[in-house]
């Protein structure tokens, strides 16, 4: 543990959080940043995080868009304890509780029609008031309504005084009590409404602290009303603020992409990505690189800022290189894979991953993100003889080739294959020619891997081989 957090006592096995996403085709920058606080806080105090999909609107709840969610988490290191729940299954649990309220004095039928419900509110608009139910079945009998009316359950809040939430990150906010009116906890259907399914769901799976996105804020009002109105443990509060633009703008496509499996398949990388969310809204001193493990160590709510984080994909990017530059060589290899694969349309032999693992440590010093090493590797895995790029052929010409044949002469003599013999010949063959190594290399590397850019073209030599390397040589000088 980190020496500045060692005083402090640990709460044990207490904490019980919960990540409670809305599937909604993917999972979104901001609720994967959610998703992770909650995790954090629960790792760090030893106690539970758990999962509960919110797929009460069966036309957006596809399987298709749990499994996205689930992905997306999954890529993001994040594990749950016990099985997800699932909100919909529980409608009946809902009713119950609604009905308990019921019988408790603390709910009451509300037999209201909708007609009568909009015109209501056509009348407080009109008179400019706030619209909200205004109590008129609150103290009337269930008698007066018509045999077999259908009503609504209907919560009865408190009329004075005013309800405070001891919020960790915003701090202390009040709402008068006349402010929240009596809302419906179980339609005529008798179908649970968002705010009873949510406090039934968190008081059932004994959530303890509730970490998630400031948007919620006006809901916990109400949802603290309902809880007190069942005398229920009250949780801890932690509204963080939402996540914006790097134009300070509420984040929209037009600041890129908004799921998180649009980064993985821009060839992010997980720890990279975990890091940077991590540090949108949340620091640690001065901390850049932040570890899965000392993040579990440092998270603290008092280290989420209260005003609304800029996503930058940039800085994204180059935390990225950050990541790529000091990832072990043996996981890049398994994480490039497949990419390479997809580029080549076939799967690499075991002694091409063998030579992948090779040339790792050039090729990741040069690649933001694991689509630019992919891309980079592949002249590793061509065959001969090489499809030139339109910029390496170009460079191409009659006297580079002429070079080349020069090149390709002394080289065949060489007897140590090594960085420094191979630097050593063609540094010889620049001076003779009295040209800049740069001149040599470019042929050479248009030769040697069909495309203008590449690693070090000492590197490359080294990484072909002797045999590969004089054979893609020759290719190019025989054109001629
Ligand atoms: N399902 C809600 C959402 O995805 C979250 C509800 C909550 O955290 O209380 O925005």
């Amino acid at each position: 543990m980190n020496s500045k957090d060692a005083d402090q006592p640990k709460q044990t096995s207490a904490v019980v959080t919960r990540f409670a996403p809305s599937p909604t085709g993917f999972l979104h920058i901001g609720g994967a940043r959610t998703a992770m606080f909650n995790w954090l806080f629960a790792r760090h105090h030893g106690g539970k995080a758990l999962l509960r999909i919110e797929d009460t609107d069966k036309a957006r709840s596809t399987q298709e868009a749990i499994d996205a969610i689930l992905q997306g988490l999954d890529w993001l290191g994040l594990d749950w304890d016990d099985e997800p729940v699932f909100q919909s299954e529980r409608a009946a649990r809902h009713a119950e509780v609604a009905h308990q309220l019921l019988a408790s004095g603390n709910a009451y039928k509300c037999f209201a029609t909708p007609e009568e419900l909009t015109a209501m509110r056509e009348q407080q608009r009109a008179e400019k008031k706030p619209m909200r139910y205004d109590g008129r079945w609150r103290d009337r009998d269930s008698s007066e309504a018509p045999e077999g009316a259908p009503y609504a359950i209907r919560v009865k809040t408190e009329t004075a005084g005013k309800v405070t939430i001891a919020d960790q990150v915003q701090g202390d906010v009040s709402v008068q009590n006349s402010e929240i009116d009596d809302f419906i906890l179980l339609r005529s259907d008798g179908s649970p409404t968002y705010m009873l399914a949510v406090v039934v769901d968190d008081h059932d799976m004994g959530v303890t602290h509730l970490i998630r996105g400031d948007d919620h804020l006006n809901n916990a009002f109400r949802q603290l009303a309902l809880i007190r109105a069942l005398g229920w443990a009250e949780p801890v509060y932690a509204h963080i603020p939402l996540i914006h633009g790097n134009d300070g703008a509420k984040l929209s496509k037009r600041h890129g992409a908004l799921g998180v499996d649009a980064y993985r398949d821009m060839g992010i990388l997980s720890d990279a990505m975990f890091n940077y969310l991590l540090r949108l809204g949340w620091g640690h001193g001065d901390d850049e690189f932040i570890s899965r493990a000392q993040a579990i160590d440092w998270f603290a709510l008092d280290g989420v800022g209260k005003s609304p984080s800029r996503f930058d994909t940039k800085k994204l990017q180059n935390l990225n290189g950050h990541y790529m530059r000091n990832a072990d060589d043996a996981a890049l290899v398994g994480l490039a894979t497949p990419w390479i694969e997809q580029e080549l349309g076939r799967s690499l032999s075991g002694a091409e991953i063998e030579l992948l693992g090779q040339a790792m440590p050039v090729l990741k010093s040069r690649a933001k993100n694991l689509v630019e090493l992919a891309e980079s590797s592949l002249f590793l895995f061509k065959k001969r003889p090489l499809v030139l790029d339109e910029r390496a052929e170009n460079l191409l010409d009659p006297d580079a080739r002429t070079l080349l044949k020069s090149i390709h002469i002394a080289l065949t003599d060489l007897e140590n294959w090594t960085l420094e013999a191979t630097e050593e010949t063609t540094k010889a063959i620049a001076e003779s020619a009295e040209l800049g190594l740069g001149k040599l290399a470019q042929p050479m590397r248009a030769a040697l891997t069909g495309s203008t850019s590449s690693p070090g073209i000492f590197d490359v030599l080294i990484l072909l081989g002797k045999e590969e390397s004089l054979g893609r040589l020759a290719d190019q000088i025989e054109k001629t």
